[in-house]
This record gives C-alpha cells, sequence and structure tokens, in this order.
C-alpha cells in the first residue's frame, strides 16, 4: 500500500506504506450536529510549495514597547513575558486604543491581537476603581481561557482583577468570583448572557467592550446572544472588534456596535506562504485511517494536529491511533472543560505528540510549534481550510498541512 502526496501541474510522489487490517467503520457518518451543507472545495486549493523564509518580508515594527505609555509595573510585565518588539497588530492597533478609538482589528489567531488589546485596556484601567469595567467575549472557552491567561500575565501587581465566565463548568465559583467584583469580565456569549440575565452580571457601568473572533462567533450562531448583551451596555464605551474576515455580516455588526472606528489590518497570506500544502489521495475512510497511521510513524511528524469533522468521529479516531501504538488526545464538544484543559496541556507540553481536533473545538487555541496539520476530514469551507492550517508554520516556521482527498480517477 503507498499514499501519495499530489501536487497539481508537478510530480506526485509516494512512500511506502503497510497496510495494517483494522476495521474503521466505513463511511457512516455519526455522532456531532451538522452545521451548513459542505463546500466543495477544488483539490487544488490545498496545494502550496512553501516559499522559502528569505522570500518574505520581515515586518518592521514602527514602535518599540517603550515609546508606549504605559507605567512601569506593566513594562515590567511585558518584559517578564519574554516581549521584545511589538507585532504588528501590536504596533498598529495600540496607538489608536490608547486614543480611545473604536478598533477593527483584522487579524487572525497567532497575530499577538491579544496582548494588542489587553496592553492598552489594562493602562487605562489601572489605578481607576470601576468594577467591572471591561467586557471582552470570544467564541470559545479555551480561548477566553488564553485570554484570561495572558491578563493575569500582563495584570501582576496592578490591583486588577478578571472573572472567567464560561460555559461547561460550574457556575458557583464564577457566581463566587463576579461577587469579588472584578475589573474584567471574560467569557463566552451564552454563560454570560446565562448569568447576565440572571442579574448577576451588571453591564451598566462598563466603558470597554472587546469582540474577539467575531467571524467565529457569528459562524457558531451566537449573533442573537452578543445583540443581548451588548444592548445592556451603554452606549458610551469603547469598542475593540477582532475578526480575520469582514463579510457582510461582519460589517453589519460593525455598523451597530463601533462608532467611527479605525480599522487595523495585519491579514496578509502570511499565514499560508511558508505552509508547505499537500494533498494525499484516499479510497475511503479505512484508507485515510492506514495512511494517517503510516505517516504519524515517521520522525519528523512531532507535534501533528489532526482534524477531524465529528465529535464522535474525532474521539474514535482517536482511540484507533491509541490502540495502534500512536498516543494521542481527542478535543471535541462531547468532552467537558477539564478534560479538554487535560488533553490541550499534555498537547502543549509535547507530552503527546498528536493531536485529534473538531474545528470548534480547536477554534482560536494557541499551540506553538505545531509541526503538521493534518486534514483527515475536509473542512466546510475555505475559510476553515485557512484557519486549520494556520496552526503549523507560525512566527516564520515552515509548516506543513495535508489534506486527505478522494481518489481523483
Ligand atoms: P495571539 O495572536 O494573541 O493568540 O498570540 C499568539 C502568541 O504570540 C502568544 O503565544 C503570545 O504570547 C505571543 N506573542 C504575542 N505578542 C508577542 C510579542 N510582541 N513578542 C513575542 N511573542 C508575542
Amino acid at each position: 500500500m503507498a499514499y501519495q502526496q499530489r501536487r497539481f501541474g508537478g510530480s506526485s510522489n509516494s512512500r511506502p506504506g503497510g497496510s495494517r487490517g483494522g476495521s474503521f467503520g466505513g463511511g457512516r457518518r455519526s455522532g456531532g450536529s451538522r452545521g451548513p451543507a459542505k463546500k466543495y472545495i477544488h483539490p487544488s486549493k490545498f496545494i502550496n510549495k512553501a516559499t522559502s523564509k528569505a522570500d518574505e518580508v520581515v515586518y518592521e515594527s514602527k514602535n518599540k514597547f517603550a515609546d508606549f505609555p504605559f507605567g512601569n509595573q506593566l513594562h515590567s510585565n511585558i518584559a517578564k513575558k519574554g516581549y521584545e518588539v511589538p507585532s504588528a497588530i501590536q504596533d498598529q492597533a495600540i496607538p489608536h486604543i490608547i486614543d480611545g478609538k473604536d478598533v477593527i482589528g483584522l487579524a487572525n489567531t497567532g497575530t499577538g491581537k491579544t496582548a494588542a488589546f489587553l496592553l492598552p485596556i489594562i493602562e487605562r484601567q489601572t489605578g481607576v476603581n470601576l468594577r467591572p469595567s471591561v467586557l471582552i467575549i470570544a467564541p470559545t472557552r479555551e480561548l477566553a481561557q488564553q485570554i484570561d491567561e495572558e491578563f493575569r500575565a500582563f495584570a501582576q501587581g496592578l490591583d486588577l482583577y478578571s472573572a472567567l465566565i464560561v460555559g461547561g463548568v460550574s457556575v458557583d465559583r464564577q457566581i463566587r468570583d463576579l461577587k469579588r467584583r472584578p475589573h474584567f469580565i471574560i467569557g463566552t456569549p451564552g454563560r454570560l448572557k446565562d448569568l447576565m440575565n440572571r442579574r448577576l452580571i451588571r453591564l451598566d457601568s462598563m466603558n470597554t467592550l472587546v469582540l474577539d473572533e467575531a467571524d467565529r462567533m457569528l459562524d457558531m450562531g451566537f449573533l442573537p446572544d452578543i445583540r443581548a448583551i451588548v444592548n445592556e451596555m451603554p452606549s458610551d464605551r469603547q469598542t475593540l472588534f477582532f475578526s480575520a474576515t469582514i463579510t457582510p455580516e461582519i460589517q453589519m455588526l460593525v455598523n451597530t456596535f463601533l462608532k467611527d472606528p479605525v480599522t487595523v489590518s495585519v491579514r496578509t497570506s502570511e499565514t499560508n506562504e511558508h505552509i508547505e500544502q499537500t494533498v494525499i489521495e484516499a479510497r475511503d475512510k479505512n484508507h485515510k485511517v492506514e495512511l494517517l497511521t503510516e505517516m504519524l510513524r515517521g520522525a519528523d511528524y512531532e507535534k501533528v494536529l489532526v482534524f477531524g469533522e465529528t465529535k464522535f468521529g474525532v474521539q474514535r479516531l482517536s482511540d484507533h491511533l491509541d490502540n495502534s501504538g500512536i498516543p494521542s488526545v481527542a478535543i471535541h464538544g462531547n468532552k467537558n472543560q477539564s478534560q479538554r484543559q487535560r488533553a490541550l496541556k499534555q498537547f502543549k507540553d509535547e507530552r503527546v505528540r498528536v493531536m485529534v481536533a473538531t474545528d470548534v473545538a480547536a477554534r482560536g487555541l494557541d499551540i506553538p510549534n505545531v509541526s503538521h496539520v493534518i486534514n483527515f476530514d475536509t473542512p466546510q469551507n475555505y475559510e476553515d481550510y485557512i484557519h486549520r492550517i494556520g496552526r503549523t508554520g507560525r512566527a516564520g516556521a515552515s509548516g506543513k498541512a495535508h489534506t486527505f482527498i478522494d481518489i481523483q480517477r
């Protein structure tokens, strides 16, 4: 048995592979809710020969962190975090945020957008005893948690506190945290709205709103929750809006939520150019499993993120890999928050080389140094593809993305 990595219009190569039996249940689809109909994507879009690093234009930051009018403690916290120069989004957005402007940041995960909004807000809130004053809404629990962790690192010694309000975990502790009157509330739309309706979160004195990964939140159907939440906020506030894309729907949101915004875009093709993208042809699901298992035995597959379509399929694939002697972790919506956190930590800490995930579970996660992204199931649409492969090849590192497709006859 061999698998082929095809490059359209180029040569194709093959490597020996072993056929290991084992059934994987054929092509039956099960588990997980099905989203909108899947769009056909021509396989040529999954192919790209990586440009070398020398071809890339390195962004030259106009500002140094020292140029930003932050207090000493905040500067020292930035240094402690190991940040030396501002990333493009930080360089361009921070001055506008400091000026009090509403900002639309067009940026994907991995660009440093979290610090771009956190740092100037933290500076503004330091010494101001308005609680709560800042609301940050993110699409997933994991992303909200990452923002909270970053907040805690930057806010050290500044007497600013946060509450993390996400679904999937006990609400009691969150209610306790809210009673301590945090300055920042960071959360996901569903739980935030729930606690708002129970009058446990009051938004009427807040002065800052951040919507992170707004496009993802719309994709996930959070628009009604977000509207309900934002309606409770004073209209006299600063709003920062981050999204990887601007669709007409997003534009409409921007028009209703932001006032006279400045747009900062750091979206370039940067996330893809240095990612080598190839397709792998397979006959059916069992064949894909065989090929994947074989590939993952390769020593260069150091830190691999495998994407599957359904919660059930992802779990089964992870179990199968475990049974084939390739330890893996899985994250998907059928796992509770602490199981997901544990899995993510094992993968991040490189205690396990392979993580299998659904798009939703992996959304927005910052996982450094992924060597390969493997699309075991093709993504629903091209946007998802771009999001998936953006997990590898970060910060100029070269990365590889393989996408399984049906054998082309
Ligand atoms: P984000 O896009 O906010 O998820 O950030 C992606 C990663 O880049 C995170 O691990 C950040 O801690 C890191 N990061 C953000 N800004 C900088 C910076 N100026 N220098 C070095 N690392 C950074």
